[in-house]
């Protein structure tokens, strides 16, 4: 009990440090927009997810005069991908995944240029480079930070760039849960947890079953209080939960799994599994700094390991940082964004250490239920809420990514 009053305390002082910065930002914005002056000195970013757009926010809303911020992204809205897997079984809600850019930036005219493309090539020069578009056109840069996540199936990610693609990739999987009476979800990660948790307890006659090749639920950064948890709470949906088995998986749209004790069958498969970090066109990066599952090895001010690319810069899900979430992209966006500027201004770079707090999550456990999951490395605290809006808390993160739920046509 003491131990979580201390955690809470901790998580209570977090808090409060975040609100105070907060404060200084605006402080220091409002200074910005009057002193900023635009020019034509690059800071490309690539890819606009929490990583990348907060970056580019707060490099727009510091950095000197003479230097701008371009980013290069190829969806056409900001998609949220925690509400994915319940978007992938409730009908109705598909537009809410998908929130339109610009309006976060919130930066001085000219200090940031949208592209709206896929990076396909990166040329480093002594101490600058450039960065090629699929159109073929060229952009320049003084310092590059690639925020370029993973990809992956829905319902980790969209894998559709339109909004409208997206919709329909949604509508899709509805209908192909709508028709399936024998369901099974491969992987016990958030996402699989997610949709397994969600299909059940919207459609509680079907066959749902999750298999998951570790002994313990959600993977790295979760402990057993959570697993516990999410493990009772299928018992209770009535998922057909199995654990430490790694089957083969067929192409077939429709068939039977083998596994160690019995055989299942299918009619519909879904794959929570197997996220891809996307650094294609990373190749101009020494191979030590690549992990052998593809992600980038950064030092700790987060350039990139290769050393002889002191202004290339990662953050995010396609780094090798063991918390994977929002939270924890955007902290080491700012991150970037600092020292971007310190190294502008000829100071020391500040070094990146996840903190505990960076890997508090929430996991939803079927419509309306969710738990909490905080861990500081000594205590573990997990809390079940209830009560939970179908849509969760797509509102509130259209609002603090400054769009109004869910007006998308105020920004095109
Ligand atoms: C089901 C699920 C639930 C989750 N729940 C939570 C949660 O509750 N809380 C939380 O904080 N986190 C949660 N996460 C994790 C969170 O979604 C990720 O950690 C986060 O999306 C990582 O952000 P990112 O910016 O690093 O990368 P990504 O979100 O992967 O985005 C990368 C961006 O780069 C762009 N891009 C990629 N390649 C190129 C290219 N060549 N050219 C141009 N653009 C490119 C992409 O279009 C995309 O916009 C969840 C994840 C899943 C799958």
């Amino acid at each position: 009990m003491l131990a979580q009053f201390i955690l809470v305390s901790k998580l209570i002082g977090v808090i409060l440090r975040k609100a105070l910065f907060q404060l200084r930002w605006n402080l220091h914005r409002i200074i910005h927009k009057h002193t900023y002056k635009k020019g034509d000195k690059n800071i490309v970013v690539i890819g606009a997810s929490f990583a990348g757009y907060h970056t580019a926010r707060c490099l727009a809303n510091s950095l000197p005069t003479g230097y701008r911020v371009v980013v290069i992204e190829k969806n056409s809205h900001f998609q949220l991908t925690w509400v994915l897997p319940r978007f992938s079984v409730v009908a109705g809600h598909e537009n809410k995944a998908f929130i339109p850019y610009s309006p976060y930036i919130k930066a001085p005219d000219g200090a940031c240029v949208w592209v709206h493309d896929s990076v396909a090539a990166i040329e480093p020069q002594e101490g600058t480079g450039r960065v090629q578009i699929l159109s073929g056109e060229w952009i320049d840069y003084e310092y590059l930070v690639i925020a370029t996540g993973c990809t992956a199936e829905l319902p980790s990610r969209v894998n559709w760039n339109s909004k409208e693609e997206g919709m329909i990739a949604l509508q899709g999987q509805q209908s192909r849960f709508d028709c399936a009476n024998d369901i099974v979800v491969i992987g016990g990660g958030a996402a699989g947890v997610e949709l397994a948790t969600d299909l059940k307890s919207y459609y509680p006659d079907k066959n749902v079953t999750l298999i998951h090749s570790h002994s313990m639920l959600l993977g790295n950064g979760f402990g057993a209080k959570i697993h516990d948890v999410v493990q009772k709470e299928m018992q209770r949906l009535g998922v057909d939960l199995v654990l430490g088995e790694r089957p083969a998986i067929p192409d077939e749209l429709t068939g039977d799994l083998v596994l160690k004790d019995r055989t299942i069958h299918y009619d519909c498969l879904v794959k929570c599994i197997g996220q891809k970090p996307n650094t294609d066109f990373c190749r101009f990066l020494d191979s030590s700094s690549f992990t052998p599952s593809g992600h980038l090895r950064v030092q700790e001010t987060l350039q990139v390991h290769d050393e002889k690319h002191w202004n290339v810069y990662a953050a995010g899900d396609v780094i090798n940082e063991s918390i994977k979430n929002g939270r924890s992209a955007m902290e080491q966006g700012q991150a970037v964004a600092e020292n971007i500027l310190r190294s502008l201004q000829g100071r020391s770079l500040m070094k990146y250490r996840q903190q505990w707090w960076e890997g508090l999550t929430k996991v939803t456990l079927g419509l309306g239920k969710s738990v909490v999951y905080m861990n500081d490395g000594q205590t573990e605290m997990t809390m079940t809420m209830k009560g939970q809006k179908t849509e969760l808390d797509s509102a509130a993160v259209w609002k603090h990514l400054g769009a109004s739920p869910y007006r998308d046509e105020m920004y095109t």
